[in-house]
């Protein structure tokens, strides 16, 4: 089978070294399609390829009908809004994310922002510490999951909530569970958001919802800009000088947020799974998926049935 790896922003070259050695090794022909900077070679390198492997590569309804072989698309990632699956579904082609693996990088990033910003941006004046704060995680899955694990070496006091995560399991892993968004941004100094951009979570991070956190409250968002509305975060910024927004995903009003001196800080690009751990572990998860869907039908991290 011919499998094409379409990245606009490259996997490092280690990374391509083991997804080659992975499906090459399987009798697969793989094909390069990096930097690209318009969509038309996309859409002819896409032509008679019968998988693909990308990353935050826009896969929308004219690529599935450009590409007349495809029958699998592996997103190496955790968020796969980038694709249209109404289109992939219309199209017969299976799609996949690689679950779990840049959920470390993540994790890890969220406390180095976090130690940043309660540290006032290392502005040579003293800041606070973590040890002891309440974290409230929204969402526990595999990012919440290794951020309450990170947070327990930094000694906080750990809740969380996930819509489809039962409170057993949540408690069961030393964290304490509550019962919606609301009580999580009521009881928490700093709130960090592992939420998927769905249609239910889209804009819902808003002004009454983070108008009830504690003086000094702190919203890390290392999920996606969508997930905030940023129209009344702004508001809420300027009614409570005390609320810190910090984010690994540049919001659309960045300017109108960066006028927050000392209040806000948004990693120049997507950061959270960029380390060549991440780039390894989800390139290579992909090849794997693609060489199991080839040999025995495997779909287990299928995301569009
Ligand atoms: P995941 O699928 O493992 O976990 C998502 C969790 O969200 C699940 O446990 C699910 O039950 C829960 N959930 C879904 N809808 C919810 C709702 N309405 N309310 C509460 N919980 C809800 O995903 P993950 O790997 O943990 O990633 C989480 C988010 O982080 C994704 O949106 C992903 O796009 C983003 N992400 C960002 C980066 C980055 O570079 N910054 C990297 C990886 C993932």
């Amino acid at each position: 089978m011919k499998v094409l790896i379409a990245t606009e922003k490259p996997f490092a070259e280690a990374a391509v070294k083991g997804i080659k050695e992975e499906l090459e090794g399987a009798k697969h022909e793989v094909v390069l399609l990096e930097k690209y900077t318009d969509k038309s070679q996309l859409l002819s390198a896409v032509a008679d390829v019968d998988a693909m492997i990308i990353r935050s590569d826009k896969i929308d309804a004219e690529v599935f009908s450009a590409a007349k072989s495809l029958k699998i698309i592996v997103r190496a990632g955790a968020g796969y809004d980038n694709i249209d699956l109404a289109a992939s579904i219309a199209n017969n082609v299976v799609v996949e994310n690689t679950p779990g693996q840049n959920s470390n990088a993540v994790a890890e990033l969220v406390f180095g922002l976090l130690v940043f910003a309660i540290r006032g941006f290392y502005n040579g004046k003293p800041g606070t510490e973590l040890k002891g704060k309440k974290l409230g995680i929204l969402a526990f899955g595999n990012v919440g999951r290794n951020v309450a694990r990170v947070a327990k070496g930094f000694e906080m006091d750990i809740y969380a909530y996930d819509a489809f995560c039962p409170a057993n399991v949540i408690e069961a892993s030393g964290v304490h569970a509550v019962n919606n968004e609301k009580e999580l941004f009521k009881k928490c100094d700093i709130v960090s958001l592992h939420i998927p951009a769905t249609s239910e979570t889209k804009k819902s991070i808003n002004y009454n919802l983070v108008n009830m956190m504690p003086k000094g409250g702190i919203v890390i968002n290392t999920a996606r800009k969508e997930v905030i509305n940023e129209e009344e975060l702004i508001r809420l910024m300027n009614d409570r000088a005390d609320i810190k927004y910090i984010t690994d995903i540049k919001p659309d009003a960045d300017e109108e947020f960066a006028k927050f001196e000392g209040r806000y800080f948004s990693t120049p690009k997507k950061m959270g799974a960029q380390t060549a751990e991440a780039n390894s572990n989800a390139g290579i998860a992909a090849a794997r998926q693609i060489k199991a869907f080839f040999a025995t039908g495997d779909t287990k991290f299928q995301v569009n049935k």
